[in-house]
């Protein structure tokens, strides 16, 4: 026994709702789309899990942060997808595909068939008995990427109120995850292997800035070394943690955000991989015409680094790759290759940044480390490939964007650095006066609104009057 659509997502994370949307423009008709998830709930901004979600006071719930609404657009609850006849398949995991059938099965023994097929499996966290550390069983370890690893948190968060936690890894979710600790006054030790947080964007720099800030909110920095082992209670719950140097830190909580993996092993020896995920082209098609894959699963050539593929693992991506997607489904050979500009950000206490490119290259600082209004640039070969600011303005993130967009040519290092987020203002504003803004900077990839994710990616404790008077949910 079956379905057939003529249309299938699967996955059910923030790229399906944004390929939902875009289908219903585009004129997919009711009883057409099926989107099949593991979740047990209609798809949702995924960031919203470590800001808004984890908040003390006022937290963002489900319905308020269904997509799109970080793009602030329709906010897709379960019954706009009924009202539009899109068939949403949750609580169900689809265990096996067969691309040359066209057929996927699911765990309840379901067999789904498509004529085109699109891959949203998304990312999961890496867990820690995957580098052999034993003693993983502990009640309060927690991870955090889907809704009920948040709800588990927020519930044991609850219960060590006033107590201390180790978040293990320096990455995204390490901080985002260790400033919700702290607002929510649980003291923080975070553990990393690497000299300083977020090592895979900040510079040493930039980095002190926010391990600076974090400090001043009472989060002591263990880096340079990582877990061996954990001490468990009678009751397996974990009681310290074992550093490899033997060094013994208790704990009343743990939180591991140590990265993630793509989630292609359905399809290893049926599609093309690349850079861990599924090899997609510019229509985001894989090696099978009728299989597209979008969001942090797959790999796609960004124009801007001159085709090299990239598999980006951040929500403006997924949003973007879903929609261009759809636009080439439903209009073949008419949409243009995906031209995408990476972006992304974080916001954390009463802090913001948004970063634009790529990080390679030599890197120029600038700005006012001191008075949180500063950022970075990367030139490499004399042209701007990157772009970092933390406290900026709408116009001054837009402004960086739109210099990344364009790959301005930097001759002057030392002016670059002397200018600071003025050189893109002014590189915007010389573009506008000359052209009548069609000139050098053309229109960035994506509007402002869009971008920035504006109403999900809302800080942990400094928008919290935000979060309490106008927008509840996030
Ligand atoms: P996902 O949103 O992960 O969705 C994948 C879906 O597929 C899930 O519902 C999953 O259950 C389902 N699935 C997988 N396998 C199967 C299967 N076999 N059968 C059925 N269903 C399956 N990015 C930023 O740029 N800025 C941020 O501030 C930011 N914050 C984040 C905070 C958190 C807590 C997390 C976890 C991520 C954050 N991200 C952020 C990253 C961003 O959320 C992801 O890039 C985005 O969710 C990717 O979308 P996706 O649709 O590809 O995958």
């Amino acid at each position: 026994m079956g379905r057939a659509f003529v249309y299938v997502i699967l996955g059910g994370g923030v790229a399906a709702g944004y390929a939902a949307l875009e289908f219903i423009r585009k004129g997919v008709q009711p009883g057409e789309l099926c989107i099949i998830s593991e979740e047990s709930v209609a798809p949702y901004e995924r960031p919203a899990l470590s800001k808004g979600f984890l908040l003390p006071e006022a937290p963002a719930r489900l319905p308020a942060f269904h997509t799109c609404v970080g793009a602030n657009d329709e906010r897709l609850t379960p019954k706009w997808y009924k009202e539009n006849g899109i068939e949403l398949v949750l609580g169900t995991r689809v265990k096996a595909a067969d691309l040359r059938r066209n057929t996927l099965l699911t765990a309840t023994g379901e067999t789904i068939s498509y004529k085109t097929l699109i891959i949203a499996t998304g990312a999961r966290a890496l867990r820690l008995e995957e580098f052999g550390i034993r003693g993983t069983e502990g009640e309060n370890i927690c991870y955090l990427r889907s809704l009920s690893d948040a709800s588990k948190l927020v519930d044991t968060m609850n219960a060590c109120a006033g107590g201390h936690a180790i978040v293990i890894g320096g990455g995204y979710i390490g901080m985002e995850c260790a400033a919700a600790l702290v607002t929510n006054r649980i003291k923080v030790s975070m553990v990393f292997p690497e000299a300083h947080c977020m090592a895979r964007l900040f510079t040493p720099k930039i980095a002190d800035f926010y391990e600076e800030y974090y400090e001043s909110k009472g989060v002591n920095f263990i880096k340079g070394t990582v877990l061996s082992s954990f001490e468990n209670d009678s009751e397996g719950k974990v009681v310290a943690v074992i550093l490899r140097d033997g060094t013994r830190v208790a704990t009343d909580m743990v939180v591991v955000g140590i990265g993630i993996t793509p989630n292609t092993g359905l399809f290893d020896g049926q599609l093309s991989m690349d850079k861990g995920g599924i090899k997609v082209n510019g229509q985001m098609q894989t090696s099978h015409s009728s299989v597209y894959a979008v969001g942090d699963v797959a790999a796609f050539p960004v124009k801007l680094f001159g085709g090299r593929a990239c598999r980006l693992e951040h929500v403006d991506s997924a949003r973007k790759t879903a929609v261009h997607a759809v636009n080439a489904i439903m209009g073949p050979g008419r949409a243009p290759d995906l031209d995408y500009l990476p972006f992304f950000y974080s916001r954390v206490f009463g802090l913001s940044w948004q970063f634009y490119g790529d990080n390679r290259g030599d890197v120029i600082h600038y700005g006012d480390f001191a008075g949180a209004r500063f950022g970075a640039f990367w030139v490499d070969r004399g042209r701007l490939v990157g772009a970092f600011l933390e406290g900026g303005s709408k116009d001054e993130y837009e402004a960086i964007a739109r210099a990344v967009r364009a790959s301005v040519p930097v001759g002057d290092l030392a002016e670059l650095e002397r200018l600071g987020v003025d050189f893109a203002l002014r590189v915007n504003a010389q573009d506008g006066k000359s052209t009548g803004g069609g000139g050098l900077l053309q229109t960035p990839a994506y509007p402002w609104h869009a971008a920035a994710g504006v109403a999900v990616a809302v800080s942990v404790a400094g928008l919290a009057y935000l979060y309490g008077r106008r927008r509840k949910f996030l």
